[in-house]
């Protein structure tokens, strides 16, 4: 993960944040990307998810998101030919 902001250069960066919402009856849950091995499916679409984390430059406020795992979702994506939707 970079330590220097790629937009002030300040190392002023905190890494890992959680990036959540508020559903239903204000309960927190995490920002995700999620993957379908069958899309059509009504039930069972095979769903795998891939939490987004945030690192932020305290300097100028720049967020910048990614998730833990890239490699499993591009092994996952090769395998199964996913639609990301
Ligand atoms: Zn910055």
């Amino acid at each position: 993960m970079n330590t220097i902001c790629t937009n002030c250069k300040s190392d002023k960066i905190v890494s890992g944040v959680r990036v959540t919402d508020l559903g239903e009856g204000n309960a927190k849950f995490d920002l995700s990307l999620e993957t379908y091995k069958k899309p059509k499916a009504f039930l069972f679409k095979g769903a795998k998810r891939y939490t987004i984390k945030a690192n932020v430059c305290c300097s100028c406020g720049k967020v910048e998101t990614y998730i833990e795992n890239p490699e499993e979702l591009w092994a996952e994506n090769q395998k199964n030919k996913l639609r990301l939707q």
